[in-house]
């Protein structure tokens, strides 16, 4: 009973491990646990480095224009 008590924790802390994400923000080097269905999370938290590129996507855009 106990191997595959093991074992299955084992895989329970591998697909952990494939959730763990590096944040998207280069200036953020906090790693994060995506908790997403589809695994698109990109930022460690939305409201400081997903805000943030949001707000330099904007900026960008807005300076480009003539
Ligand atoms: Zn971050």
């Amino acid at each position: 009973m106990i191997p595959i008590v093991e074992s299955a924790a084992d895989s329970l802390v591998e697909g952990e491990l494939a959730r763990v994400r590096r944040c998207a923000d280069p200036r953020c080097h906090r790693v994060f646990l995506d908790g997403t269905k589809n695994g698109l999370r990109r930022w460690c938290d939305m409201g400081t480095c997903g805000n943030r590129a949001k707000a330099a996507r904007h900026r960008a855009r807005t300076v480009t224009r003539p």
